[in-house]
C-alpha cells in the first residue's frame, strides 16, 4: 500500500492536480484547503459540507499531519514556545510574540543550518536536514489551533483577503527560526505561498518576511518567485569582519549582497531591506564601525535592526555592553537610517533571540549535539 498523501505538503494548485487524480472536482479541492488552512480543521469527518463518499475516500488515501509538539513554554509577557518533533532526536522551535496590533510566528525552515555562522548556535551545531513544506507550515497550522485553545485574540488583518470570520491568531510570519530559508528554497516558497493564499491564510506580501544569511543567487531566484518582505543578516560594516564571522561572505561579498538587495526592492512589498546586525563586543560595535555601515548602506534603502547577542556556552563571543549599542544606533540615526533595537520577549521562557534550545542529530559531525538556535522578531 502506498503512504497517504500528507494534504499540509499541498499548496491549492498541487492539491487540486492531486484531487483530479482521485477523480475529484476542483472545487472540492478548495472546500477542502479552506477546512484544513482557514479553519484548522485536520479530521476529515468534521469537514461537513463534503458528500461522506469523498470523506471515507479521503481517510482512506490522506491526512492532515503537522509535527507533534513536544513541549510547550508559555512566558508571562505572552509569548509562546513550542519544541515540535521531526523524527528521532530532531527538534525545531517555533515562537509567537504577540503584540497589541499583531501576532508573529517565527518559523524554522530547517533541522540544524550548514553555513556555520561563528555568533549562531544553531549554525555551531551543524546541518540534519531540510523541512518538507507540511513540516513547516505545519508550524504555522498548529500554533493557530493551539493559540485558538488557549484563547489569544484574532487581531485585526486589515490588508488581509481572507473572511473576517476566519482570522487566526497568527497575523504575521518571519522565517527567522532555524536553518536558512533559502537553503530550502522549493518547500519554503511552496509554504509561504499558502500563508500568502486567499484560500490560506490570507496574508499579504508585507506581512511573511524571509531572513537570509545573504545567499545571492537564491534571493534573485526569490525575486522571481515570491517577493515576500526581506530582512538580511549583515552584521558587519565590511568584508573582512563579515568573513571572519560568516562564513558566506566569501562566496557573496556585501557588494554582491547589496546589488541582490537593490535589484530584489524592485519587487519588494515594502521600499527598504532590514538589516539586521547582532552587536558582538569588540568585534563590529565600535562608532567607526557605525560609521563605515551608514556610508556602506547609503547604496540601498535601508533599515537597520540592531540585535543584542544572545550567548550560548563556548560560543567564544560577548555582547557588545548597551551603552555601546545606543551609540551605534545614534550614529545610524544621525546618519538619516531608521535604526531600532531588537526587544528581548519571552525572556522567563529562554525564547529571545539565540537562546531557542533543541536537540538535532548532526549530519555533519558524528554525534547528537545540544544546541542553542537563533531567534525571531523583526
Ligand atoms: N538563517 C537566517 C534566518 C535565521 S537566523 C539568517 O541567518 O538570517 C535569525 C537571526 O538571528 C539572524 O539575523 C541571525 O544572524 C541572528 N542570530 C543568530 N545567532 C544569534 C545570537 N546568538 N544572538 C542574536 N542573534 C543571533
Ligand atoms: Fe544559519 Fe542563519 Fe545561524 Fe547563519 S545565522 S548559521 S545562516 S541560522
Amino acid at each position: 500500500m502506498t503512504a497517504r498523501a500528507n494534504l499540509l505538503d499541498f499548496t491549492l494548485p498541487r492539491l487540486t492536480e492531486w484531487f483530479a487524480e482521485q477523480g475529484e472536482k476542483a472545487f472540492r479541492a478548495k472546500q477542502v484547503f479552506h477546512w484544513i488552512h482557514q479553519r484548522g480543521v485536520g479530521d476529515f469527518d468534521a469537514m461537513t459540507d463534503l458528500a461522506k463518499s469523498l470523506r471515507e475516500k479521503l481517510r482512506e488515501r490522506a491526512e492532515v499531519r503537522a509535527p507533534a509538539i513536544l513541549s510547550e513554554q508559555r512566558s508571562a509577557d505572552g509569548t509562546v514556545k513550542w519544541l515540535f518533533d521531526v523524527g528521532i532526536g530532531n527538534g525545531i522551535e517555533t515562537v509567537f510574540i504577540p503584540e497589541d496590533d499583531r501576532g508573529t510566528l517565527c518559523v524554522s525552515s530547517q533541522v540544524g543550518c550548514a553555513l556555520d555562522c561563528k555568533f549562531c548556535s544553531t549554525g555551531r551545531q551543524g546541518f540534519n536536514r531540510d523541512l518538507a513544506v507540511g513540516e513547516i507550515i505545519g508550524q504555522v497550522w498548529m500554533a493557530n489551533r493551539r493559540l485558538e485553545e488557549l484563547g489569544a485574540a484574532r487581531l485585526p488583518a486589515e490588508d488581509t483577503q481572507a473572511e473576517a470570520e476566519y482570522r487566526r491568531p497568527v497575523s504575521n510570519v518571519v522565517m527567522m527560526g532555524m536553518g536558512e530559508p533559502l537553503n530550502n528554497f522549493g518547500p519554503v516558497v511552496d509554504a509561504m505561498s499558502i500563508m500568502l493564499d486567499d484560500h490560506g491564510y490570507g496574508l499579504s506580501r508585507r506581512r511573511v518576511t524571509l531572513s537570509t544569511s545573504g545567499v545571492v543567487p537564491q534571493i534573485r531566484r526569490l525575486k522571481d518567485a515570491l517577493p515576500v518582505a526581506l530582512a538580511v543578516s549583515l552584521h558587519a560594516p565590511n568584508d573582512a569582519i563579515r568573513s571572519r564571522i560568516m562564513p558566506v561572505n566569501d562566496a557573496y561579498p556585501i557588494a554582491a549582497l547589496l546589488d541582490a538587495c537593490r535589484d530584489y526592492l524592485e519587487v519588494a512589498p515594502r521600499d527598504f531591506i532590514t538589516f539586521e546586525y547582532v552587536m558582538l563586543k569588540g568585534v563590529n560595535d565600535a562608532p567607526d564601525h557605525a560609521r563605515e555601515l551608514a556610508r556602506l548602506l547609503e547604496a540601498v534603502p535601508a533599515k537597520v535592526n540592531l540585535i543584542p547577542f544572545n550567548p550560548f556556552p563556548d560560543s567564544g563571543f560577548e555582547g557588545a555592553d548597551m551603552e555601546r549599542v545606543r551609540r551605534f544606533q545614534k550614529i545610524l540615526i544621525d546618519a538619516g537610517y531608521v535604526a531600532t533595537v531588537r526587544k528581548t520577549r519571552g525572556d522567563d521562557i529562554d525564547a529571545a533571540c539565540g537562546q531557542l534550545a533543541g536537540q538535532v542529530v548532526n549530519r555533519m559531525k558524528p554525534k547528537a549535539v545540544r544546541f542553542h538556535s537563533p531567534q525571531p522578531r523583526s
